[in-house]
């Protein structure tokens, strides 16, 4: 093997992108030219919050005239885009969802808006966004083309040596949560065990039942024989009070005392807090990571995976297809989807107001299990174990010749050994199969091709040197 090949590549250049979104932003200008004059027109010193005032005292008025200057909004945002003023649609966009969250237009200006001009992460936000209402979840998800996707860069590690960014080298890891613990939850269990999946599942510590069969609640029983089936019970809190309204002692009761519940019926350490509502303060996260190892915020994770996404997964404007399309999105972005789920069931109660169907779960886990190669699916907590490993974790190349390379993983924090192994990669002529990884004393290691030019070994020690043979 040539070892000039082994030399870092510069990062390229972004211009040619550059140039790539420009274009695409002046056709999507056109594009909006023809639904502006279709949409009609808007004055501009219109005040959206001025308008509802005076409609407060009817509950019902308020919704209408909400829904009305919503929309106005909307129509507003595409006049400015017809204008080229781009922060200014965005802006009209997201007032026009904080006054009426449910019309699926302003997600939709969204999501083209940034993906016409690379901001992928905003994508996934206004996807984010969009699961906490009702707007037609299907339809914002439907436009999302893979032609724009394909020309946002998507960066990947310059090194010849690198951290995979999961385990195996696969493309993207899926994490189900079942937030609040409801009794239906523990029923679909079996239907993950079937693919060899774990799931997530944050309770309520002062809601969950103290006997089975609860119509509603799991019970501590079912949360205790799912905890030792390999499912993880995080923490969601004491009585899923919205962490804004909390102060002083109230965080005692809402995160610590509900964890030392949690582990005493269950049985298990709990390391994942889960934020009420997905409502938080700082003070509110600092409180959480006193005690545990991770919160699900974004702001908490992307530092460790930039790809980090979560999306509500349920209700009924989320079909199959979409839960498959966002499958198919990650599989080609490297993300981790973090699904958020509530029930499993047939019945549309006010409870499980974001449920899916048994059916659901089977075909959509059916479909991911027919990617297992390429797709990673575990626990919150694990998908994260293994990201903060990845992110706190050096490499140090210690030497290479044709047809072997010696490096040792570091970690400043860490000497333990990894419970779940680092996958290592390793850049290789096309053809060139592996030997051999050795450690210490000779201790192998799991080593194979993962890709026509690429070696893969799983390392699961610190500051041991392991000797790859290609
Ligand atoms: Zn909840």
């Amino acid at each position: 093997m040539k070892k000039s090949s082994k030399k870092n590549v510069p990062h390229k250049s972004n211009n040619k992108n550059v140039l790539y979104w420009a274009a695409g932003a002046l056709l999507f200008a056109a594009g909006f030219l023809a639904l502006g004059r279709y949409w009609g027109h808007q004055e501009n010193n219109y005040d959206p919050y001025q308008a509802l005032k005076g409609y407060e005292s009817s509950r019902h008025a308020f919704m209408v005239k909400s829904s009305e200057v919503s929309v106005n909004m909307a129509q507003r945002a595409v006049e400015a885009l017809q204008k080229g003023k781009l922060n200014e649609a965005i802006e009209d966009c997201k007032t026009s969802i904080d006054i009426f969250p449910i019309d699926a237009k302003p997600y939709i200006l969204l999501t083209k808006i940034y993906l016409m001009t690379g901001q992928e992460q905003k994508i996934y936000d206004t996807l984010t966004l969009a699961g906490r209402s009702y707007p037609n979840f299907d339809n914002i998800v439907g436009i999302i083309d893979d032609g724009s996707l394909d020309k946002i860069p998507l960066d990947g590690p310059q090194d010849n040596v690198f951290l995979a960014n999961f385990p195996e080298n696969k493309k993207m890891a899926v994490s189900f949560m079942f937030d609040d613990g409801e009794a239906n939850v523990y029923h679909a269990l079996p239907t993950f065990e079937k693919y060899g999946y774990r799931a997530t599942i944050p309770v309520v510590a002062g809601f969950v039942a103290d006997k089975s069969n609860d119509p509603f609640w799991g019970s501590w029983a079912e949360w205790r024989d799912a905890a030792s089936r390999g499912f993880e019970i995080a923490n969601h809190s004491m009585y899923h009070r919205d962490s804004v309204n909390l102060h002083g002692k109230d965080f005692d009761i809402a995160i610590d005392q509900s964890k030392e519940i949690i582990e005493k019926n269950v049985g298990h350490k709990v390391t994942a807090y889960v934020f009420p509502h997905d409502s938080y303060t700082d003070e509110a996260v600092s409180r959480a990571l006193r005690k545990h190892e991770v919160v699900r915020t974004p702001e908490f994770l992307r530092p460790f995976y930039d790809r980090e996404v979560e999306i509500v997964l349920g209700g009924p404007h989320v079909s199959i297809e979409t839960g498959e399309r966002l499958v198919d999105i990650g599989l080609k972005r490297r993300l981790w989807l973090v699904l958020k789920c509530h029930g499993v069931t047939e019945k549309r109660t006010m409870r499980s107001f974001k449920s899916i169907t048994p059916e659901f779960l089977e075909a959509y886990l059916s479909y991911i299990h027919s990617r297992s190669d390429d797709i990673w699916v575990d626990t919150f907590s694990n998908v994260f174990e293994y990201m903060s490993r990845r992110a706190l974790t050096k490499i140090e190349t210690k030497g290479f010749t044709e047809d072997t390379i010696d490096f040792v993983l570091h970690n400043d924090r860490s000497r333990e050994k990894l419970s779940v192994p680092l996958t290592v990669v390793i850049r290789v002529q096309p053809g060139e199969s592996v030997e051999s990884a050795n450690g210490a004393n000779g201790r192998k290691f799991k080593a194979w091709n993962c890709a026509a030019d690429k070696i893969c070994v799983d390392v699961d020690a610190y500051d041991e040197k392991v000797h790859v043979q290609y």
